[in-house]
């Protein structure tokens, strides 16, 4: 076959600007390329490889699994799939668990199983969500329409019904969009896509008080700040407040496709048998491989861990604020860290990414940093001082 990158404008479909690397390897936080090179990862695939490239246990997991049974679809019991759901649902507020391939089907069976739960109790028509301008839930028509995002609506209208956008942080703009046709109000805890925002204290907390008084189901979003990413198993943990439906994907598998939607007693029996299915859904594979993931990241010294990288790196990136006056502001929470600039930031990750460090640009002026969990604070500030130097070569 001709060069990799031609080969990829040729065969498949445009829908990502790439970057101009072609990966062959990983291991931990490192990441080679075809010709040799070693890289830096602030990125983990996207808030997906927590544990880093090829962690030994996972892969071990996997291959075992590999070599006993793959798949035999949910027509049949599979143990590793009731395990994982048993722990999810130790682990959290859940009564229950569906389980599915990515973040956009754990939304869409989040959407369907409000719809579903409402229709049940107060019939037909009250099928609308709020949800957040801002925000990122999928890429599928449902959770397209579900995202707050013009950008993301553009030439695939007309959209799914019943999807209203109200600014992200305000309890009273939410109020005011409740109808008596809600059904769910469906937030990220910590806006990702959208720009790395982090919500005042309380907010979570005064939107779920507001939806039980209405009977409005409460969905987060943590396709990515959860599975540890802000210190704590999930990012709700640390806003003293429960949803009664919880999305996950990205990093439960580390890499395998793997999502689930967890929804809390009373809600999730909205689903019956027929309602909603998926041929792939938590298969042996996956499952095991998700069980290994969730042990380690839900050790209370794992998430120590990242909550005392994450301050470093924090204060780190302060520094660079402080030194560099294009820097608007930093923002996140453990692992899941921003810069917000003054302009564009897109050629500082290729800037960066020259200089043998991957990191990410969101939201048109955020920096956004997503590193595996297991940073080490030598690679940060590894990260950091190639920052400083392409932060260095702007103009002011
Ligand atoms: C990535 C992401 C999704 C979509 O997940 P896919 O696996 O790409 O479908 C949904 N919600 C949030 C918050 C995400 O970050």
């Amino acid at each position: 076959m001709e060069d990799t990158r031609e080969a990829c404008q040729q065969h498949i479909c445009t829908t990502y600007a790439r970057l101009p690397v072609t990966f062959v390897r990983g291991r931990g936080c490192r990441l080679w390329d075809d010709e040799g090179r070693e890289y830096l990862d602030g990125l983990a695939g996207i808030a997906v490889c927590n544990l880093g490239h090829c962690p030994p246990e996972v892969t071990r997991v996997l291959c075992e699994q590999a070599d006993t049974l793959v798949h035999v679809s949910n027509l049949f019991y599979t143990r590793p799939q009731v395990l994982l759901a048993a722990e999810l649902t130790r682990l959290s507020f859940a009564d229950k668990v569906f389980f599915c391939n990515s973040g956009a089907e754990a939304n869409e069976a989040a959407i369907k199983l409000a719809r579903k739960y409402s229709w049940d109790r107060y019939g037909a028509g009250r099928f609308h969500v709020v949800s957040m301008k801002d925000s990122f839930h999928g890429r599928t028509l449902a959770t397209l329409s579900a995202t707050g995002q013009s950008k993301v609506h553009k030439g695939f209208e007309p959209l799914v019904e019943g999807f209203t956008f109200v600014d992200f942080n305000s309890v009273r703009a939410v109020e005011a969009a409740l109808t008596d046709r809600t059904c769910a109000v469906m937030v990220e805890p910590i806006q990702a896509e959208g720009g790395v925002n982090v919500p005042d204290p309380g907010y979570l907390r005064d939107l779920k008080a507001l939806c039980r008084e209405r009977d409005v189901l409460l969905i987060f979003d943590e396709v990515q700040v959860g599975m540890g990413r802000t210190g704590s198993l999930f990012a709700h943990e640390q806003e003293d407040v429960t949803p009664d439906i919880m999305t996950l994907a990205k990093a439960l598998g580390n890499g395998l496709p793997v999502g689930a939607m967890l929804a809390a007693p009373g809600a999730a029996d909205a689903f019956v048998p027929g309602s909603h299915a998926t041929t792939f859904g938590g298969t042996p594979l996956v499952a095991s491989v998700a069980l290994e993931v969730l042990k380690t990241i839900s050790s209370p010294a794992f998430l120590e861990g990242v909550r005392s990288v994450g301050a470093y790196f924090a204060g780190r990136l302060r520094e660079l604020q402080a030194r560099h006056p294009l820097v608007r502001e930093v923002r996140g929470r453990g692992l899941i860290l921003a810069l917000d600039l003054d302009r564009p930031a897109q050629h500082l990750v290729e800037k960066c990414l020259q200089r043998g460090v991957i990191i990410n640009c969101t939201h048109e002026t955020v920096l956004r940093f997503v590193p595996p969990l297991i940073i080490e604070t030598e690679d940060v500030d590894r990260l950091i001082s190639v920052l400083d130097e392409a932060l260095g070569e702007e103009t002011p």
